[in-house]
């Protein structure tokens, strides 16, 4: 029987040291803490290659924090578990995340021997005093050193992370940023706009800019509305310019180059999350493993198979398969599952088909979604085509209204 494709993340959430805006589980740590995290993430990994026999990996993400920070023996340690415990696909996509300042030569070559073919490298922005404030390590002359790097070590499929709408930030200074990145030509750019989350450095600094914004006003420090808006569409055009496809909400690739993993996601491919605070999604159940580091630690050293009480609506529960690293298991009913599809497919810019939503669940779309797709298409959000549903360049602009009217 041929094997089902499987996604396999693994978070590592160490970093050198908190950027102002970041809400990710990452946090400094010394090298015993490091070193005896990798131990358990290779415990957790060789766990589920054993339970895991029916499934072939059709892509790897090492994302963090900062894997970079890591030494390459802890990150070509864990490759080589991966490969010990799982079946990988020939043609498998292996990413790992890496930050400017981070790595060098040797570690690049470590990287590649390692079965690592795409690097993710976080930039944010070209000028050195947005990414000072931002709280990044590094400046734009170490994010081009190590492009030259990887490029030099072989990668022939690196993505760089952008980001606008940063307080104080003009659309002149983020086209900058656009353009000397499109000279260089990376096979993939994400472009995401800043949220000021709670928890943060820049909450309590822009906190009553934050709530102003959120009440519709104006503020000093960051972007207007129109701004943002503004900057989304320049990212679009001038990506565009140079070849890049736009295919996901923040995402763009030179054609071929698009993210696999990620449309994993949007797709609702099974993915297994491995590491602290790591989710997975198997058999329409999604797990999701502690996030309390030494709970973690402690956890991986003894690891097995259990039962999980899940609530269900109806007021009775069911058991479900867990272990003992997961703190919430939940089964993901029908109705879930369809606004999953819904919701993370219309992200995608050529956005759903309604063959694969009748082949998934039964039914037409219409005979669950009329009423809401007629409703976003009269506001302009929503096109049908061609057998596609996707979000019209407006329903783009107000992609999170749009898609929360498939939420129930
Ligand atoms: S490098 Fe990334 S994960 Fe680490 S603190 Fe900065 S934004 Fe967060």
């Amino acid at each position: 029987m041929a094997k089902k494709e499987l996604e396999l993340y693994i978070h590592i959430p160490f970093c050198m040291k908190k950027c102002n805006y970041c809400d990710f589980l990452s946090f400094t740590a010394d090298e015993d803490t490091q070193r005896r995290y990798i131990e358990a993430l290779n415990r957790e990994i060789a766990f589920y290659g054993k339970h895991c026999k029916d499934y072939v990996l059709s892509t790897v993400y090492i994302g963090g924090g900062t894997p970079s920070w890591l030494g390459e023996e802890e990150i070509a340690a864990v490759m080589e578990t991966v490969y010990a415990a799982f079946s990988v696909k020939e043609d498998a996509e292996v990413s790992l995340e890496c930050n400017p300042g981070t790595v060098t030569a040797r570690k690049l070559s470590v990287y590649r021997q390692s079965g690592i073919n795409r690097l993710s490298i976080g930039l944010q922005s070209t000028d050195n005093r947005e990414l000072k404030m931002l709280g990044r390590v590094h400046t734009f002359e170490q994010f081009l050193k190590t492009y030259e790097l990887a490029r030099e070590a072989g990668f022939a499929n690196i993505n760089v992370d952008l980001m606008n709408s940063l307080p104080g930030q003009t659309t002149d200074s983020f086209l900058a940023t656009l353009q000397k990145v499109c000279r260089l030509r990376p096979e993939h750019v994400s472009a995401y706009s800043l949220i000021i989350e709670k928890g943060t450095p820049f909450y309590d600094l822009y906190k009553f800019d934050a709530v102003k914004q959120a009440a519709g006003m104006q503020t000093d420090a960051l972007p207007t509305e129109e701004e943002v808006c503004a900057m989304t569409k320049m990212t679009e055009r001038v990506l565009a310019e140079h070849g890049y496809v736009h295919y996901e909400v923040s995402n763009f690739a030179l054609p071929g180059y698009a993210c696999r993993h990620n449309i994993g996601y949007w797709k609702r491919a099974e993915y297994l999350g491995v590491g602290l605070g790591a989710a997975s999604l198997l058999s329409n159940i999604r797990y999701t493993n502690t996030g309390e580091l030494y709970a973690y630690l402690e956890g991986s050293a003894c690891l097995r198979p259990g039962l999980w009480e899940n609530p269900k609506e109806d007021g009775q529960t069911e058991e479900l398969p867990a272990v003992n690293l997961h703190v919430s298991v939940e089964r993901i009913d029908r109705r879930g599952q369809m606004e999953e599809f819904m919701f993370l497919g219309l992200r995608m810019m050529d956005g759903i088909s309604r063959q694969e939503f009748e082949e998934c669940f039964g039914v037409p779309i219409e005979a669950v979604y009329q009423e809401t797709m007629a409703h976003l298409q009269e506001e302009g959000l929503l096109i049908k085509r061609a057998g596609r549903i996707y979000l019209s360049e407006r329903g783009q602009e107000v992609s999170n209204y749009a898609l929360a009217q498939f939420l129930s």
